[in-house]
């Protein structure tokens, strides 16, 4: 034993010069000085921390950071964008709840409406937003919530945001939005009139692939309570060191943003000249289905998310990965590199063939998240692979 009678632990002081960069809190618990002040700490009627698990100092700056973006009156950190999701559907729907989601969504959030919601009996109805009779045929005595995300993954098609908010409203129904591929700088669903927004803080806001987090945003005081239990309750807390990192990585967002959305219309521009290329899907083309709705919702804001396809089977498909080789291909999106994916491999692969085809995916479809390269490689890359694999 040690016979040095001092205590193990040293109070940490940080002095009258704070830090530049917010510092990081890899700490289980924080210390009160009497059970009066803990209870104080519960009540919120003097701030601080208690234990992690319930909250702590790195979380709740990065809510503090992304409510305004999002126009959130409260925020919540959550340990994934799963974990928001999973989270705000649990605080918010019990058994026996109605819930009516666009079938077009991220394969997580599909996989948590299909299997492990009904296992807990709530009801789900999994359907086309493209016509809002369908929404309207859809609705029961007993809907709880709409879901949809702004932009569909990954065929880039606009949901139609203004007409699913009236039949919300119209309905007393919450309506909950997952803004992943849009970011708050394309629309912020929480002004125009939905009740939470979700986040996968995973891809473009934090943008560098090093940090795995989730954000739920509401519009009311009254989500708060519910939704925050569920989250603690259940273990759904972000890492100290993802919230850190995603700070960091918010510092650059709106530049890495606007540096990536060039280079997504600049690629989706150079490929729709191409005679090779069967489809490109990006809102800034006319082409595109959602053209006016895009301008509509979100002006010139047309994303840093595109896809296209050839001609070709899985052969065409894997020589094309290997010919653009210093593009990674990795199931993610949003870091500050461009990256690329294919969906039939990795998002969708368990889709059943009638699904795959009614989205209108193949072998040769690839979606490329645009990072802040230098647009002339970024040209060059693609051309010498689409060259490789169609001559
Ligand atoms: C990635 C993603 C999610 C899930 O986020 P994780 O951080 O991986 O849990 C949810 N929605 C969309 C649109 C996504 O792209």
């Amino acid at each position: 034993m040690d016979s040095n009678k001092k205590p193990l632990r040293q109070p940490f002081v940080l002095g009258q010069t704070p830090p530049l960069n917010s510092p990081l809190f890899p700490n289980v618990a924080f210390t009160s000085k009497t059970p009066d002040q803990m209870d104080k700490v519960y009540e919120t009627t003097i701030s601080g921390s208690t234990y992690s698990r319930e909250g702590h100092p790195n979380s709740s700056h990065l809510a503090k950071i992304i409510n305004p973006m999002e126009h959130a009156k409260f925020g919540l950190i959550a340990g994934s964008g799963m974990g928001a999701i999973s989270t705000s559907i649990l605080g918010l729907l019990r058994k026996g709840d109605h819930l009516i989601a666009n079938k077009l969504l991220y394969g997580g959030t599909l996989a948590l409406f299909e299997k492990h919601l009904p296992r807990l009996g709530i009801e789900v109805s999994l359907i086309s937003f493209d016509n809002m009779q369908n929404l309207a045929d859809a609705l029961r005595s007993n809907t709880k919530m709409i879901f949809t995300e702004t932009v569909s993954n990954p065929t880039i098609r606009i949901t139609d945001l203004e007409n699913i908010i009236k039949i919300a409203k119209k309905n007393d129904i919450f309506l909950m939005v997952d803004n992943t591929f849009t970011t708050p700088i394309g629309c912020q669903p929480l002004t125009m009139g939905a009740d939470i927004v979700i986040h996968s803080l995973t891809k473009i806001l934090a943008g560098h692939s090093d940090a795995m987090l989730g954000y739920i945003g509401a519009r009311d005081d009254m989500f708060f309570e519910p939704i925050n239990d569920v989250l603690i309750t259940m273990g759904m807390t972000p890492s100290p060191f993802d919230c850190w990192l995603t700070e960091r990585g918010l510092l650059s967002f709106s530049l890495r943003y606007a540096r990536s959305q060039e280079n997504a219309k600049a690629l989706a521009t150079y490929l729709s000249t191409l005679n090779v290329i069967k489809k490109v899907h990006y809102p800034s083309l006319p082409s595109h289905p959602d053209y006016e709705r895009c301008k509509k919702l979100f002006g010139k804001n047309t994303g840093t998310m595109l896809s296209f396809e050839i001609e070709g089977n899985r052969t065409t498909a894997n020589q094309f990965f290997e010919a653009i080789s210093p593009i990674r291909f990795v199931p993610t999106l949003g870091d500050i590199s461009t990256t690329l994916s294919h969906p039939l491999s990795s998002s969708h692969r368990s889709l059943s063939p009638e699904k795959i085809n009614e989205i209108g995916l193949s072998e040769g479809f690839f979606r490329v998240s645009l990072g802040v390269e230098n647009f002339d490689f970024l040209q060059d890359c693609f051309s010498t692979a689409i060259k490789k694999v169609t001559s």
